[in-house]
């Protein structure tokens, strides 16, 4: 009997990624992660009849109880002291994989760094940056990333039991904006990708967009969003909003001291055991921006001036399709502007303090490391994936620091994401 097929929609460096285990700089078993464990594989591993790993299964492994346990976090690992998983071999193998198989880890282990959603009952594969693998694979396509559609048979990969989902013909979106989650997701990919434009004014277009958006859904005329988006193409395909643009103004102070706020605010929440790479980048950051305890305000903002001229605007001239690649990935994994339950407004919200934050790191750390080469801008995306994006709690409570501040509007996003 020929094997069942299912299509999967994927960014087209999935067809190439493959992870490299031993030879992984950060592998993804060590550090202090949550590695949980589905419901099944709990169950197949309490019954385990192996005589070595049924012991270390019985003590690493802690069950939730209640309201706590669902079947994709039914258990979770503990880890050794310090961080790390304990079955992770000497030469970086997994132990659990090497004695019984591929197929018997739990979703977590088996799936990682690859995500799935299902939109309008279609699959979607990506993956995520926090793996140094996925980084070198997703930001050096010069030309963009490029989506494709494979067939595949449906034992060529494992897909979790419960993928996160949106529906855009669903009665609840009949009068939303999200029954045209097509259109618009299409539309603000052509844009993140249009060259025409610096990505920094590329992200306030995006703006924009979803304040155009905003107004027809709060006037109740959502039906007008397909044409509202062919005229507004229009105006970015003959660059009519460019002289506006060009126009508005550099305020770095005001951008610094924004971007500055955000990142003291994750530092203070961060535990520092196990986000090594992170806290490297971050000391690179301040000591590429000679910020030390003390140091006026007005002192750091002329080094991040300087670095800016030095550094960061020529890398960005001529390799802007590195973090334009880093935001589109984002963009399609979180089925962006309507994914995760966010308002569409909050997904911009998002995208503009990720932009802007990586942009302050790699601003110190190119004056650090004398230079802005892809390895820091690699380093710090992987480094930043992993300890920031990862903390979902930590992402909602920027955001609603933003919104507790007053700092939600397109006046200050344009402020903050300015190149
Ligand atoms: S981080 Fe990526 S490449 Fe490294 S071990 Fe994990 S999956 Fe493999």
């Amino acid at each position: 009997m020929p094997a069942k097929k299912r299509n999967i929609l994927q960014p087209a460096y999935m067809s190439r990624f493959v992870c490299i285990g031993g030879a992984c700089e950060d592998n993804c078993c060590e550090g202090s992660w949550n590695i949980f464990v589905d419901k099944k594989t709990y169950l197949k591993y309490r019954n385990s009849k192996d005589a070595e790993l049924k012991p270390a299964f019985d003590k690493v492994i802690k069950r939730f109880k209640g309201k706590d346990a669902s079947d994709q976090q039914y258990a979770i690992f503990r880890l050794k002291v310090g961080g790390g998983c304990v079955f992770l071999t000497g030469d970086k193998f997994c132990h659990v994989q090497n004695r019984i198989g591929y197929e018997n880890l739990c979703d977590v282990c088996a799936l990682y760094p690859r995500v799935y959603n299902m939109v309008d009952k279609k699959l979607e594969r990506s993956a995520t940056m926090s793996c140094p693998e996925v980084v070198r694979m997703a930001l050096t396509n010069r030309d963009g990333i490029v989506f494709e559609t494979i067939e595949e048979s449906q034992s060529a990969s494992r897909i979790p039991a419960r993928v996160p989902s949106l529906d855009s013909s669903h009665t609840k979106f009949a009068a939303k904006p999200a029954k045209f989650f097509w259109d618009i997701r299409l539309y603000c990919l052509s844009i993140l990708q249009n060259r025409l434009y610096p990505l920094g004014q590329r992200l306030i277009i995006l703006g924009i967009l979803y304040q155009k958006i905003d107004e027809l859904d709060k006037a109740a005329r959502v039906e007008d969003i397909p044409a509202m988006l062919e005229t507004f193409s229009a105006e970015i395909e003959n660059g009519g909003l460019k002289p506006s643009l060009d126009l508005v103004e550099n305020n770095f102070q005001i951008q610094m001291r924004l971007t500055k706020e955000l990142t003291d605010e994750r530092l203070k929440r961060m535990k520092l055991t196990g986000s090594g790479g992170y806290m490297e980048c971050v000391k690179e950051t301040l000591a590429g921006l000679e910020c030390f305890v003390d140091t006026p305000i007005d002192d750091i903002l002329k080094k991040f001036i300087e670095n800016r001229e030095n550094y960061v605007s020529p890398y960005m001239k001529e390799k802007d399709y590195v973090l334009e690649n880093f935001l589109v990935n984002e963009f399609f994994m979180r089925m962006m502007p309507f994914g995760s339950g966010e308002t569409c407004w909050d997904s911009y919200l998002h995208l503009c303090v990720l932009y802007s934050m990586v942009k302050l790191h790699i601003n110190g750390m190119a004056a650090y490391n004398k230079g802005l080469t892809d390895d820091v801008v690699f380093r710090l995306i992987q480094a930043f994936s992993k300890v920031v994006i990862h903390n979902r709690q930590f992402m909602v409570s920027m955001i609603n620091l933003l919104k507790d501040s007053g700092y939600d509007t397109l006046a200050w996003m344009a402020i903050m994401v300015h190149d």
